[in-house]
């Protein structure tokens, strides 16, 4: 197999890249370094497995490969929300192109979707039949619109094109190769406690999250891209955590000296999140695995190893 693995610098794609190195497949890994990092990456430049190329997914581009991963996008809220413009054109655009160059090569292509195009959920847990309660013009819809018309974009090139789409609706995920910087709360966390720096709980903490931890990740992506499933699919782990109870784990997790603090909850940030997985477990026979006390264990590690504390 020849992958295209847009966003491959990033979190999960490198995650992803590593995987499909370790089982001798040839990999293109496309990114512009946006919230990537060559160290996630640097490992496999010398196999001949693997090329990367420095593009931006908002340009055309010609590959030949038969399976395109397009993972390519700022998935933080501080990362997105620092060019709204541009996340949408990454979401939109982007997609277009790689819709576009999966139709040239009649290859498959796994979409990076999110738990975002649910917005700030009525419903709860999330199932993938319901439709979701987004603002369409608040600091999030550049991201969580930017994701529903990739959907819609994947869906219209399947039915007046044929492409062979996987829609992945991932949830809040977790692990090492996040950037220290990267702003999402369990890294925040985490290089807040090892700095004994406070730990800043956005509003009251009482808002929940539900954290999957990247190898399970991983796992769900590969099985749904050899699966025959063609609608959107939730991925990610149903354990539900306030984000005061995380903070409270991740403090105690490490000694740490760090206080905790409250400051002002962004906008339209969603109350309560948690994945309804009964259909990836039926269709795909997968569920996660490791418990958040031990992905939390193994996320310190690298964080503790990465900061040099
Ligand atoms: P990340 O920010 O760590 O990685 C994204 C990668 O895409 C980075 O390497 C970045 O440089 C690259 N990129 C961004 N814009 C680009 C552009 N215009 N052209 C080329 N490359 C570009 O994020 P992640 O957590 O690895 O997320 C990967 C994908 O999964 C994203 O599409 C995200 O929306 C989706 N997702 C992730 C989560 C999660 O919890 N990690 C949850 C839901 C959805
Ligand atoms: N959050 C927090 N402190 C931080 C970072 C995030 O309390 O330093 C909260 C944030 O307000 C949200 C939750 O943690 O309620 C998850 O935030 P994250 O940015 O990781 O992802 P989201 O699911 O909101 O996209």
């Amino acid at each position: 197999m020849k992958n295209l693995v847009t966003g491959g610098a990033g979190f999960l794609g490198s995650h992803l890249i590593e995987k499909l190195i370790s089982s001798g497949e040839e990999v293109i890994c496309l990114d512009n370094y946006f919230t990537g990092s060559k160290n996630n990456i640097e490992m496999h430049f010398s196999n001949p497995l693997f090329k990367f190329v420095e593009h931006d997914v908002i340009q055309p581009i010609c590959l030949e490969v038969n399976r395109i991963w397009h993972l390519a996008c700022p998935a933080s809220p501080v990362h997105y929300q620092l060019n709204p413009i541009k996340t949408t054109q990454t979401s939109f655009l982007g997609t277009y192109n790689m819709l576009n160059l999966a139709k040239e090569n009649k290859a498959r292509i796994l979409i990076a979707s999110t738990s975002e195009v649910y917005g700030d959920p009525e419903i709860h847990p999330q199932p993938e039949d319901y439709r979701g309660s987004v603002n369409t013009f608040g600091i999030r819809a550049c991201y969580d619109e930017g994701k529903r018309v990739a959907e819609t974009l994947s869906f219209d090139f399947n039915r007046m094109h044929n492409v062979d789409i996987r829609i992945a609706r991932i949830f809040n995920t977790y692990g090492p190769n996040m950037l220290p910087n990267d702003g999402r709360v369990i890294s925040n966390f985490i290089v807040q406690a090892l700095n004994a720096k406070p730990i800043t709980i956005y509003g009251d903490g009482m808002q929940t999250r539900s954290f999957c931890y990247v190898s399970d990740l991983i796992k769900g992506l590969s099985s749904l891209m050899e699966s025959n499933y063609k609608k959107p699919l939730n991925i990610g782990n149903p354990e539900e955590f306030k984000i005061i109870e995380l903070a409270e784990m991740i403090k105690e997790r490490i000694n740490s000296k760090s206080s905790i603090i409250k400051k002002n909850l962004p906008e339209d940030d969603p109350l309560q999140r948690k994945p309804n997985i009964s259909l990836a477990n039926r269709i795909l026979n997968w569920e996660p695995k490791i418990s958040l006390h031990d992905g939390l264990n193994k996320t310190i590690s690298y964080f503790k190893e990465n900061l040099k504390i």
